[in-house]
């Protein structure tokens, strides 16, 4: 299958999980925010083909980004207290269907997206994140694709809109973006997701498996086998599925990066199967870390504490829970996905070749490690 290519007619390559076929979506010209606009500099609108020539490095006006982004970084960024850098609770209630977007959520997350500064880290870097659309993938990609590679993302069908606005922004770094959109807890799908990602990348380096289901039941008498079952797939089978399928392509000094939590280590009540998963993420870290360290492929994880995703608003937390969240931090607040981005470079980029089998966190003073 010719899927994750970017063409001239196609800026937007799907791969149609459910039927297992490229769809080519006819897409609208991607209307470029506010936001977007003073990052990059464009016009309000970008066409399939201007975007298309972002990627391949024709297109002045975006391309000319990374060299402003190089500018400010070499300038620093204003000290700030990060007890008031970012909204506090209370939250307002607001409950999403899962798997929740992003762009409905009230304040609106920060991934980077207007502050994320490169500075080669990654040039030249094939990256796959999953759940690259929203939350800590999201960041991830938008930091990625500034520190110079080409990212694909997975993410679930139901959540393109925030996986548009993910792509639009790689696309602007000049980077190859490339959505694969498909169900993890399907291990045909994994495997065409790795196939997909090299073919469409011209191979792989670092590995995301940030992908995950968080449903808060008060019991386990709650917590039906189905259930057990939908959180099991996706945070412990899909990345065992990933990993198999991607490690044939990856080199000495290729990277695989968990994404784990503070309830690997402090697990609350209501989270009986998340954490578990969780405290499993961290644990295949350390041995893959061991069985791949003689190749020469790390493995690391990041443990976020509490962090604004969507993932809180679609069953993560339960409404009463989210008015207050994060507050309980030493910091007062929750995280921002922006805030961990850095921490995604770091364990990818070259310069942590004696990191292996390794867990930061970022729980703004709550949670272990
Ligand atoms: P998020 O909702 O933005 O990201 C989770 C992503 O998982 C979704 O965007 C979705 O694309 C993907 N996903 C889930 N089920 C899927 C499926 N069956 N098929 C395909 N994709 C699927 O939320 P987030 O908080 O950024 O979550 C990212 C990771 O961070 C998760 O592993 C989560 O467990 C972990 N984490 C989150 C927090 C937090 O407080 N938000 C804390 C610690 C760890
Ligand atoms: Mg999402």
């Amino acid at each position: 299958m010719a899927a994750g290519k970017l063409s001239a007619t196609s800026r937007f390559p799907v791969v149609n999980s459910t039927a297992g076929q490229l769809a080519d979506e006819p897409s609208p010209p991607l209307q470029v925010s506010e936001e977007m606009r003073s990052m990059t500099g464009t016009s309000k609108f970008l066409n399939r083909r201007e975007i298309v020539g972002a990627a391949g490095g024709g297109l002045a006006a975006v391309t000319a980004v990374p060299a402003t982004a190089q500018t400010k970084a070499s300038t620093g960024s204003p000290m700030t207290d990060p007890t008031t850098k970012y909204p506090k609770p209370p939250f307002k209630k607001q409950p999403q269907p899962w798997p929740g977007l992003a762009s409905k959520m009230d304040p609106r997350p920060d991934h980077g997206e207007t502050s994320y500064k490169g500075s080669g880290r990654l040039t030249g870097r094939k990256a796959l994140i999953t759940g690259g659309d929203s939350g800590m993938g999201r960041a991830a990609a938008i930091a990625y694709a500034r520190e110079g590679a080409d990212v694909a993302i997975n993410y679930h069908p139901d959540e393109e809109p925030d996986a548009r606005e993910v792509i639009a922004l790689i696309n602007a770094e000049g980077r190859i973006g490339l959505a694969i959109p498909g169900d993890l807890r399907d291990e045909a799908f994994c495997e065409q997701l790795v196939a997909e990602a090299v073919k469409g990348l011209g191979g792989l380096d670092i590995i995301v498996n940030n992908a995950g289901r968080q449903q808060a039941h008060a019991s386990i008498l709650d917590i039906s086998t189905e259930q057990f079952d939908w959180t099991m797939k996706t945070n412990i089978y899909a990345p065992f599925w990933i990993i198999k399928a991607a490690l044939p392509h990856l080199k000495p000094g290729s990277s695989i990066i968990g994404t784990t939590s503070e309830q690997a280590y402090d697990p609350t009540p209501d989270l009986y199967d998340y954490a578990q998963t969780k405290a499993a993420t961290m644990n295949y870290v350390k041995s893959l870390a061991k069985q791949l360290g003689p190749k020469g492929i790390r493995v690391n994880g990041v443990a976020p504490g509490p962090i604004w995703t969507p993932l809180q608003v679609s069953g993560g937390a339960s409404m009463e829970k989210l008015e207050k969240f994060g507050g309980m931090t030493p910091l007062g607040r929750p995280g921002q996905p922006a805030e961990l981005a850095s921490i995604y470079v770091q364990l990818a980029a070259e310069d942590a070749s004696f990191a292996t089998g390794q867990v930061y966190g970022s729980a703004g003073g709550s949670g272990q490690p």
